[in-house]
């Protein structure tokens, strides 16, 4: 069968060329199929943990982004409150961990990327303008795409096509998606944060604020607004200087409101969209197209970066004309993969309710969290790890929430609760329950499902 390249790759943004460059072994050609011709218009993330750090280190991406301006992402600190201290969490404290993250414009992270994935050629060629609209079968077997241009074909097709991804439509894979809210982002101009160098989390409002570093002076706001609200910037921008303004730092509200008056804000929406599956015979789903969760938790990327890895190293030194090798190479990759991806999937569902607070269970449980943090070295680096993808085991996760939970429910027994009658504690006790049967019930399900790794 005539191939026109050996893997064929649909998306050219994060995803795509960070695979890319992770199966480029000078003997493979890979052609790299992306629909745009411009930058992507839309907002997207900007903070990468350490693990996917890392990622971007081994394939020779970090210097470039470094040097085009991307910052150190030192850790978080949590505001639980207006003038509350912030809770600082260091990667630092994470054992074995790469100590920062980096922040960047996204539009920027992907231009770094694509000059650097230029420089791959002839062995990996990018051809822009280039919208698959179909995948060619033969019978069961995915043998190439319909493009632009035409038919491409190659033994392997790789789907880097984002969260909305058309080619796991085409596959047939289910998906369950469902709009969570969406994110105000504004560029915070010469903005000192006040932990420098950390990525901050604002609570109180409707939705948590998000603000980070994303250059030496420049930071950026991302503010969650509820997904039933006005869309429109008038709307949008009112409802962030009643509602959200009054919970930032000083500092942060003051370039806020600079970027609020000129009108400067992005919107986009926020999805959870959850796969069980992201292969089928001669293709598989990497980053977004196998599903996303809330931005809070920033993790977005760095599993994108984390599947790039696990796709190459299931690849390598496979012969990619035998179905069977080819075959039995996205299946480990796709275990794999949903054995890192779960546990995040859970954590981010779990911290975005928490962090948002709308009922008594989740109030408390945010209370035992900072509690939790506050308490010591081990806690912090342990949520920590967690958070930015150095733990994925799903027990690890399930512990850390339990001694949540347990630190929580002592804290309501105890009256520390915003309501400490005996209703308000029975409130905050059964919502406790709920949430803890809630969460246990998802974990129990990824390690039914095999994600299990001790
Ligand atoms: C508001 C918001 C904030 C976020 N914040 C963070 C954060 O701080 N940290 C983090 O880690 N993650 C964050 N994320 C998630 C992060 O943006 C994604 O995980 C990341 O962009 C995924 O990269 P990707 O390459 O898989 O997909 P995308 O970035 O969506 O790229 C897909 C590419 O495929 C191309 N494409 C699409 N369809 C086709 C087609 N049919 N043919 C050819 N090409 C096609 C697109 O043009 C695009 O270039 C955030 C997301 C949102 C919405």
């Amino acid at each position: 069968m005539k191939h026109d390249a050996d893997i064929l790759i649909v998306g050219g943004g994060l995803s795509g060329c960070a695979l890319a460059a992770a199966l480029a072994d000078g003997r493979r050609k890979i052609i790299v199929l992306e629909a745009r011709q411009g930058k992507n218009p839309r907002f997207n993330g900007e903070l990468i943990h350490p693990t996917g750090v890392d990622v971007l280190a081994a394939r020779g991406m970090l210097a470039p982004l470094e040097a085009a301006g991307a910052a150190q992402v030192l850790g978080f600190a949590g505001v639980p409150a207006p003038g509350k201290p912030a809770t600082v969490l260091p990667y630092r404290e994470i054992p074995g961990s790469t100590p920062f993250g980096i922040g960047i414009d996204h539009r920027h992270l992907v231009d770094v990327l694509r000059r650097e994935v230029d420089k791959l050629k002839p062995f990996v060629e990018v051809r822009t303008g280039e919208r698959v609209t179909d995948v060619i079968r033969d019978q069961e077997r995915v043998i190439g795409v319909q493009a632009t241009s035409g038919p491409i074909y190659a033994p392997v097709v790789l789907a880097c096509d984002g969260r909305h991804s058309k080619v796991r439509t085409l596959l047939g894979m289910e998906e369950h998606a469902k709009l969570l809210s969406f994110t105000a982002a504004a560029l915070l101009a010469d903005c000192k944060l006040p932990q420098p160098g950390f990525g901050h989390i604002f609570l109180g409002g409707w939705g948590p604020v998000l603000a980070y570093p994303i250059g030496k002076t420049d930071a950026r706001a991302c503010i969650d607004l509820p997904a039933d609200m006005d869309r429109g910037t008038d709307a949008v921008i009112a409802r962030v200087r009643v509602d959200y303004l009054p919970y930032l730092a000083p500092s942060v509200r003051a370039s806020l409101l600079l970027a609020l008056d000129a009108g400067e804000i992005e919107l986009a929406a926020n999805y959870a969209i959850y796969t069980d599956e992201c292969t089928v015979p001669g293709a598989a789903l990497v980053g977004d197209a196998c599903g996303c969760s809330h931005p809070l938790t920033a993790t977005g990327m760095t599993i994108a970066l984390n599947d790039t890895r696990l796709v190459a190293e299931a690849l390598a030194g496979v012969e990619l004309s035998s179905r069977t090798q080819v075959d039995a190479a996205l299946a480990r990759y796709q275990t794999d993969r949903y054995r890192y991806v779960r546990a995040r999937e859970i954590l981010a569902d779990a911290l975005y309710e928490v962090f948002r607070g709308v009922d008594d269970g989740t109030r408390a449980i945010r209370e035992g969290i900072f509690q939790y943090w506050e308490s010591s070295e081990g806690a912090r680096a342990r949520s920590m790890a967690l958070l930015s993808g150095h733990e994925s085991r799903l027990p690890a996760f399930l512990r850390e929430y339990l001694t949540v939970v347990l630190m929580s429910t002592s804290s309501v027994l105890r009256g520390q609760v915003n309501d400490p009658t005996l209703a308000g504690k029975l409130r905050s006790l059964v919502g406790l329950g709920r949430k803890s049967i809630e969460k246990l019930g998802l974990a129990a399900k990824g390690i039914r499902e095999g994600n299990l790794r001790v």
